[in-house]
């Protein structure tokens, strides 16, 4: 029997590597859910080639084009962003994909775990915004989350087959981003088009910002926290900038472990969805003799203020972090359309930290009014 999937953002980086995985396996998996925000073309050419169950696209204006260019077809088509919990909700597959982007991935991945299914998780900002509770939804509903990120990926096969054995620390790997190196009179005039070019990944927009700035580190810090039930203090980053050691644990006794090979998200998505199995591949395989000096440096966190932003919210926790991402998700999208300077990023993030009342234990009600604050008051900022 295959596994059915539900690729939640399958028009993403993530949701097209994940169906290239899938159609190379088409006796391990099937595409039974897709969804897209506003890319139609790409969802109906990804369900004439995968011929799901059910595809939801979320901008209800194209809800007319999609369903008639799939009239011909079995697939179900659904529109809104409502719509996206209401077939988290349904039986017909067998684990989510969480390949949206943002807090927007947040509530479809709440309503799969309810629905008891085991959750692939891409999407970070999940964790990083309300990490508590979906993990005790997971514990409760006896589901495992499995991770995508590749750091996280990598932890979570170094600690296979080591039970109860207690961790010291982890060490997530950072490969530095586009702008290693550099100081701010040199950050102050990043455009866009420079910052989206990532040396060693290919990534969508959001993320790739991200990694320039280090947020992107910062957030996987908060979601490996979550991921692994780890203390703040037991988390570190190293600047790796080739991209070959994925993330290490270090144990008790002192020894590391540490999953390797060439940066391609295809791995830890096809580890994901076919664990707790390996499957063959024909990826390109990593060479000791082409690359044979592997480096290791302090993150600049006085260049790069945005992870020392993000390393506070992860040490003081509650809604925090929530606000932070808010923020940086506003932040981020108005640089990606020369709304504001690269730097200008952390000065908003930093002023809705300082605006946004805390609060320590907050329910998830409490976190959608956090989001929904903090995100008012960044785009305000803006607009000055
Ligand atoms: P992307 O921008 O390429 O794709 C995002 C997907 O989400 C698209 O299918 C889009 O239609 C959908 N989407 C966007 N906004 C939406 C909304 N408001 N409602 C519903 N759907 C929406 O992003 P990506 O690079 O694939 O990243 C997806 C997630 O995976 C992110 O959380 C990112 O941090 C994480 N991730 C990505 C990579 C990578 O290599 N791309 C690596 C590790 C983790
Ligand atoms: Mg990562």
């Amino acid at each position: 029997m295959s596994k059915r999937i539900a690729i939640f953002g399958s028009t993403g980086s993530i949701g097209t590597q994940a169906l290239e995985v899938i159609a190379a396996n088409p006796d391990k998996f099937s595409a039974e859910i897709l969804t897209a925000h506003t890319n139609e073309d790409l969802l109906i050419a990804q369900a004439l080639k995968f011929n799901p169950n059910i595809v939801v696209i979320v901008d209800e204006k194209k809800y007319q084009k999609v369903k008639d260019a799939l009239a011909n077809t079995h697939v179900k088509v659904f529109a809104g962003e409502t719509s996206l919990d209401e077939v988290a909700g349904m039986d017909c597959y067998d684990l989510m994909l969480a390949g949206i982007v943002g807090y927007a991935g947040l509530k479809p991945t709440l309503r799969a775990l309810d629905n008891g299914k085991p959750i692939a998780l891409a999407n970070k900002e999940t964790l990083v915004v309300a990490g508590d509770i979906v993990m005790q939804k997971a514990l409760e509903k006896k589901v495992p989350v499995i991770p995508v990120d590749s750091e996280h990926s990598a932890i979570f096969q170094c600690l296979i087959g080591e039970g109860r054995n207690k961790i010291e620390k982890i060490i997530l790997t950072a490969s530095g981003g586009p702008f290693l190196g550099k100081k701010p009179n040199f950050l102050v005039n990043v455009k866009r088009d420079h910052a989206l070019q990532h040396p060693n990944w290919s990534m969508g927009a959001k993320i790739s910002i991200d990694s320039a700035t280090l947020m992107n580190k910062g957030l996987e810090m908060i979601e490996a926290r979550w991921l692994f039930n780890l203390q703040p203090e037991q988390i570190q980053v190293v600047v790796h900038p080739q991209s070959i050691i994925h993330s290490m644990v270090q144990f008790e006794d002192g020894s590391i472990k540490a999953q390797m090979g060439l940066p391609d998200m295809k791995l830890p998505i096809q580890y994901a969805l076919a664990f707790p199995q390996r499957i063959p591949n024909q990826f390109p395989r990593f060479d000791f003799k082409k690359i044979s000096t592997l480096t290791f440096e302090e993150p600049d966190t006085k260049t790069f203020r945005n992870l020392s932003l993000a390393i506070d919210a992860l040490y003081k926790g509650g809604n925090t972090p929530c606000v932070l991402n808010a923020a940086n998700e506003i932040a981020v999208f108005a640089f990606l359309r020369n709304r504001i300077g690269f730097l200008d990023i952390t000065e908003v993030i930093e002023r809705t930290l300082n605006k946004v009342q805390y609060i320590a234990n907050p329910t998830l009600e409490e976190y959608f009014d956090t989001d929904g604050e903090a995100r008012n008051y960044a785009a305000s900022l803006i607009q000055m």
